[in-house]
């Protein structure tokens, strides 16, 4: 059973039919999911989401497949952790991390989008799956392919981490590495898109693919006893996300399974790639692209396809955005890592880094609570930390120099 009313461009509003399309044909909008909610608020409530499997199919309602999801049946409900070290360590009252550092299968809240794209691939009858990524979709893509038995084309910039690079290969997919930045790697796949009909997950079926983060959203606040948050920081790379995130708060105060108490919405951005955060700052109506220079590569994008409505989000919801630098943000994954004992790759680090600073600055009041969002994990960038961690100590296999090493 479907609740899918059809496509809607975000732009002009006109209707399109459930197809693998994603821009509007007279305003060149993009085009989102539209659902019949008057249908969902009769089929679902609190106890009916209780009584299923966690995993982010529990609000299957609220996500647009026609049959049952073909790949990641278990990804999501993710862990929600009241923080108190961090909380006391940043100076405030109540802090909660929702860590997709450990969703499954592939470490990144891009496994909620993947299982939803390819279901999706699939239903529409694609052969053939593939992306444009700047890491942790490449391995999402490639893991649930697999599973899936489905073939993956995956195009990112050659420069990757090594843990991004062999978390791709290591499931049999084809791995093109482009000379060039996200966005020319983007440009190239729109091009292979029209010439050989694959199902490009976050091109021609986005908006198919970009609801899977709604269920990021959902979790938060059934696991926080059914309440929104106050505050939520969330970090920004195409910027879907985040629009998502607040997507999922006004849906389910409209089917009144919450009460809508108008969450803050913070956006963050390393600090060599920021062009929604630098709109925001100059309180402009548009973003300049730019040329990405940062560690934190999953966030790596300089002309963020929903950065408009990024922006739109912190601006209607009273929140803001913060920048976080190359030594902000191995400062705060290690911050996270020793407080909470949670390793996040540097895009956690970056929400982590720009959290402090809104705390700091005030923006978000020392005595309300805030949820981080922290959405890859630290093992696949281990590349940016191993220096600045203490070293190995290493003795023998004797009583006697471990003495030693206990009176230094
Ligand atoms: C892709 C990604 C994001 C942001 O995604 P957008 O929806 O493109 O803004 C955040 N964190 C990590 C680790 C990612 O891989
Ligand atoms: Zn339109």
């Amino acid at each position: 059973m479907s609740y899918v009313k059809g496509l809607k461009c975000r732009e002009c509003g006109r209707p399109f039919p459930k197809e693998p399309l994603h821009v509007c044909e007279f305003c060149f909008g993009p085009l989102e999911v539209d659902y019949l909610y008057d249908k969902i608020e009769k089929a679902l409530s609190r106890d009916r989401i209780e009584s299923r499997e966690p995993n982010m199919w529990r609000y299957r309602e609220l996500l647009p497949l026609d049959g049952d999801p073909i790949v990641g049946t278990q990804a999501g409900y993710t862990p929600l952790i009241r923080a108190k070290n961090l909380a006391q360590a940043l100076k405030v009252k109540e802090l909660y991390i929702k860590n997709d550092a450990v969703c499954y299968p592939s470490l990144s809240f891009k496994d909620r989008v993947v299982s939803v794209a390819i279901s999706k691939a699939v239903e529409f009858d694609f052969k053939v799956v593939a992306c444009a990524s700047t890491g942790n979709l490449a391995n999402s893509v490639a893991a649930h392919a697999a599973a899936g038995g489905i073939q993956s084309y995956i195009f990112v910039p050659h420069d990757l981490e090594q843990g991004k690079i062999l978390g791709t290969l290591v499931y049999g997919a084809h791995l093109i590495g482009v000379r060039g930045n996200y966005d020319e790697v983007n440009r190239l796949c729109s091009e292979v898109a029209g010439k050989y009909g694959w199902a490009f997950v976050n091109i021609n079926i986005r908006p198919y693919y970009a609801e899977g983060s709604k269920t990021f959203g959902y979790e938060i606040m059934e696991q926080l006893g059914w309440k929104m948050p106050q505050h939520i920081v969330v970090p920004m790379a195409g910027g879907s996300l985040i629009t998502k995130i607040n997507k999922a708060f006004k849906e389910f105060a409209m089917l009144g399974l919450v009460k809508d108490i108008h969450p803050k919405v913070y956006g963050a951005q390393a600090a060599g790639c920021a062009p929604i955060v630098t709109a925001i700052h100059e309180e402009s109506e548009l973003f300049r692209p730019v040329k990405p220079k940062t560690i934190a590569k999953s966030l790596a994008i300089g002309n963020p396809a929903d950065g408009f409505y990024a922006m739109g989000v912190m601006r209607q919801s009273k929140g803001w955005g913060e920048i976080a630098t190359d030594e902000e943000i191995v400062e705060a994954m290690i911050l996270l890592a020793e407080t909470e004992g949670i390793f996040t790759e540097t895009a956690g680090g970056v929400t982590v880094a720009a959290a402090k600073k809104l705390i700091d600055q005030g923006r978000i009041p020392h005595d309300e609570s805030v949820v981080i969002s922290i959405t890859g994990n630290g093992l696949k960038t281990q590349e940016v930390i191993s220096e600045h961690l203490s070293k190995v100590k290493v003795i023998g296999p004797h009583l006697r120099e471990f003495d030693e090493l206990m009176k230094q």
